[in-house]
């Protein structure tokens, strides 16, 4: 039986701040349209490229780096592989030439303020994150393609809108978490020994596991790095970076020099709960200020909640259990997929559901992954991740200044400590006398998504986005 299949690594993937939806997934999309430009033999007779965006990537993409994102794209650029510290430069060179070179091979005309339309007033009715890329060709013909960007980087193509991201036979087909309970009871597997069967389809048991630690490795780094810069974070709003400042308060100047010492240094402080929930906060804060930097991160399911599952796999790390790699992969096989679950039930977009898409599953996953290495029952890690969404559910996304900076660094926190909460709380339960199931707070997520009115689906047209007077330069 063919059914829609999403692997672990597509959704936790490797890329650069500040968002999934409007960084991510629009280079994907740029990326896509120069590549079978190229397979058509047409990407040498284009003598002209623009770019209209649409709905929320219009209204926000400024703030979440759009334009950046599609001009990298268009160059070929890979985010997982681009240096992060090239991008101002190479970004700034486009701008003062006039000029790029499509798939680093045809260079064209190409002005970022003229060619790259934001759109304010208009949108395309399959999804608020729309772009249209338009090439005119030397004969004077045109092609043109739309993408759709429809959360967590995933990206669609018009015409391609079923949205199915693979058409493989898994041995555990999952599209509810009822369904993922049934395979789990049939088998007495474990949801994350579950997920490593399913990713058999796609690789071998040994590559996903080095694939995990890899994910893990990136975000580690990230977080490591993001607790170690100070700064003001770009955008023009100002905003300080404190990751550095409390992880220096915090240590107090005990020495090390690396993850290992750093870990080391951090428990060797003991686990009194303001210590460790300061600790959960500066882990989480750390990714975000990452990611606000077009730091590389990972999408975790989404970049603007990048930070909720490290900062719980670090606390699991450096509070609970220690630094075991098959823990590590336990976690996150398991925390992606409940992501999934999400996916196919609900929305990872904000510019959808609000940010109970983006901080409400990525508490409910880091829930789910940190309950199964706690010891819980299948049916407590999906009560876990139930409690975590149900507290997020109508949670809004109005970033200030359309950048991915207030709320979204601090709710990383507040999405940190919820699933740390709802784990213990699950733990502590029995899970049969549960009144709300995770499928019901999926449909119930959905459902409240649809009723949200649009100013708090990632436009900054609400909320806090206009109720804090700050003045960000025209650019
Ligand atoms: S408010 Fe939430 S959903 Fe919106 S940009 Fe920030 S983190 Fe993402």
């Amino acid at each position: 039986m063919s059914h829609e299949a999403i692997s672990v690594f597509d959704i936790f993937k490797i890329g650069i701040g500040p968002s999934s939806s409007h960084t991510l997934g629009p280079w994907r999309a740029a990326q896509r349209f120069v590549q079978t430009l190229d397979q058509k033999n047409k990407l040498r007779e284009v003598t002209e490229v623009r770019v209209l965006l649409y709905g929320s990537l219009a209204k926000t993409g400024k703030g979440h780096g759009t334009d950046i994102a599609v001009q990298l794209g268009l160059c070929g650029d890979d985010p997982v592989t681009f240096a992060v510290d090239q991008i101002e430069s190479k970004i700034n060179d486009i701008a003062a030439m006039k000029k790029i070179v499509l798939l680093g091979i045809h260079e064209v005309d190409f002005d970022p303020r003229e060619d790259i339309d934001f759109l304010m007033t208009e949108k395309l009715p399959f999804h608020p994150n729309a772009l249209t890329f338009l090439a005119t060709l030397n004969n004077g013909d045109s092609v043109a393609e739309t993408y759709y960007s429809i959360g967590g980087g995933f990206v669609i193509k018009e015409g391609e809108e079923t949205g199915a991201v693979h058409s493989v036979d898994l041995p555990f087909p999952i599209t509810s978490a009822d369904n993922l309970l049934h395979w789990c009871i049939k088998t007495g597997l474990s949801i994350s020994e579950i997920v490593l069967e399913n990713e058999n389809a796609w690789r071998s048991e040994k590559d996903t596991k080095e694939g995990a630690l890899t994910i893990w490795r990136v975000m580690k780094e990230c977080m490591y790095r993001g607790c170690h810069t100070p700064g003001i974070l770009p955008g023009g709003l100002n905003v300080k970076r404190r990751a550095a400042e409390l992880n220096k308060r915090l240590l107090a100047g005990k020495p090390y020099n690396n993850y290992v010492s750093w870990l080391s240094a951090i428990n060797s402080g003991g686990n009194d709960f303001k210590y460790t929930l300061d600790w959960v906060s500066c882990f989480a804060l750390a990714v975000n200020e990452e990611n606000a930097s077009f730091g590389r991160v990972v999408t975790a399911p989404t970049n603007g909640a990048a930070g909720v599952i490290p900062a719980v796999l670090q606390y699991y790390i450096a509070f609970c259990d220690g630094n075991k790699d098959e823990k590590i992969i336990q976690f996150l096989l398991t925390a992606a997929e409940i992501g999934s679950i999400f996916k196919k039930g609900a929305t990872l977009s904000a510019a959808m559901g609000g940010c109970q898409a983006e901080i409400g599953v990525s508490s409910a996953m880091a829930a789910a992954g940190l309950t199964e290495c706690m010891g819980g029952t299948q049916k407590q890690v999906m009560m876990a991740s139930e409690i975590a969404m149900e507290h997020h559910l109508g949670l809004t996304c109005d970033p200030i200044g359309g950048l991915v900076q207030v709320p979204c660094i601090e709710r990383n926190t507040m999405g940190a400590i919820k699933a740390i909460t709802a784990s213990q709380l699950a733990l502590q339960s029995t899970p049969d006398f549960a009144k709300v199931s995770l499928d019901a707070v999926i449909k119930t997520m959905w459902d409240t998504a649809l009723d949200m009115n649009h100013k708090y689906k990632e436009t900054a047209d609400g909320g806090l986005a206009i109720n804090v007077p700050l003045s960000l330069p025209e650019c």
